[in-house]
């Protein structure tokens, strides 16, 4: 016997999108439905404001801090994100194989990225295939097809030689990894936390940039142009000073660019949303950050100054159009998170979800 009822009701005020208010909705075999079904018996009811499940687009699911884990770990890092409400991920690179996951109904669906690509011993140790520009194409041809529609590279890391971050890719081999990339149908993102691969990364065609601490006045039209999202990861920025301190001896120049980064954050993350560049909700968890962190991210985009229907919208209704999943549309997979209040008032609503409902089952 099931304790599931056939059929869900979501009553109370269900946001479809930011101006889209219903009172109402249905699931019946797992998907959404506007149309009260006939003749049901076992319904149950869900009282609240529903959003659609959230998304969390920089996500490392299978990736502890040195490097793979083993499946029961990584299944309770996508607990801990359904938890909270995550129930899509983009994973933003994992050395692990998580497909096993995909035929979890019970599970956050994942859309990967493959594993990370960085320069030869230019990353966390453990984390990626560390390899040199002449073999860039051939990895990213890879890692485009094991993935879901994208690709990971690291796009500066700090340089033993020069004691500071440094760009890691000519820009002749990663503009023809990236047209590589977008040939098999794959979108390319990196991580930079610098201000120096920016312009040679957007120029060369790429969609996106993770953390993207280092946008000036310079490079934020450049992104706003052609429409490059970036996801500002700030529960991960806020860890920055530590990170400087525990540098600090060894490089000392890199310590002080990663506090000047750090302190710009909010000014930066809103002065390219001012732009008009596409901002998206990521925590970073994995590797060292924990799982289950999203409400805290969309409160630290407030905190830098994004309205927040824009804040939740870039975890919701705007982060799944952008990663091409349907919200709360008739007929798609009933994925949506209900609240006591609604979230476009007070974001922090986010962090206390009533109820998770994930393929149409309550799971939280
Ligand atoms: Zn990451």
């Amino acid at each position: 016997m099931s304790d599931q009822a056939a059929v869900l009701h979501v009553k109370g005020r269900v946001l479809v999108g930011p101006d889209d208010i219903r009172d109402e909705l249905w699931i019946v075999g797992g998907r959404i439905t506007y149309e009260r079904p006939q003749g049901a018996r076992d319904i149950r009811t869900v009282n609240g404001w529903a959003l659609p499940g959230l998304v969390d687009a920089h996500c490392h699911v299978g990736l502890g801090p040195s490097g793979p884990v083993a499946d029961d770990i990584a299944e309770k890092q996508a607990l801990t994100d359904r938890e909270a409400g995550t129930l899509l991920i983009r994973d933003a690179g994992s050395p692990s194989d998580t497909r096993w996951i995909d035929d979890r109904a019970d599970l956050p669906k994942i859309i990967r990225a493959g594993r990370h690509i960085a320069r030869t011993r230019r990353y966390i140790r453990g984390f990626a295939h560390e390899i040199e520009p002449d073999d860039l194409v051939a990895y990213v041809a890879q890692e485009a097809r094991r993935g879901d529609g994208w690709v990971k590279l690291v796009g500066d890391w700090l340089n033993r030689e020069t004691g500071d971050l440094g760009a890691c890719w000519p820009r002749a081999e990663v503009e023809a990894a990236i047209t590589e990339a977008h040939r098999l149908g794959a979108r390319v993102t990196a991580h930079c936390f610098a201000e120096d691969s920016l312009r040679d990364l957007v120029e060369a065609g790429i969609d996106c940039i993770e953390h993207a601490t280092g946008l000036t006045e310079d490079t934020i039209p450049l992104f706003a142009e052609r429409g490059v999202a970036i996801v500002p990861t700030l529960v991960n920025i806020a860890t920055f000073p530590q990170l400087a301190a525990g540098g600090e001896a060894k490089f000392p120049r890199w310590s002080a660019h990663m506090r000047r980064l750090h302190e710009r954050r909010y000014d930066t993350v809103r002065a390219a949303y001012d732009a008009g560049v596409p901002v998206f909700v990521g925590t970073d968890a994995g590797g060292t950050l924990a799982h289950g962190l999203v409400a805290g991210e969309v409160a630290e985009l407030v905190t830098a100054g994004i309205p927040p229907v824009e804040a939740l919208s870039a975890t919701a209704w705007g982060a799944r159009a952008w990663l091409g999943r349907p919200g709360l549309d008739e007929g798609a997979p009933a994925d949506l998170v209900v609240y006591e209040g609604d979230p476009r008032a007070d974001v922090r609503v986010l962090a206390a979800p009533r109820r998770v409902v994930l393929n149409g089952k309550v799971v939280g």
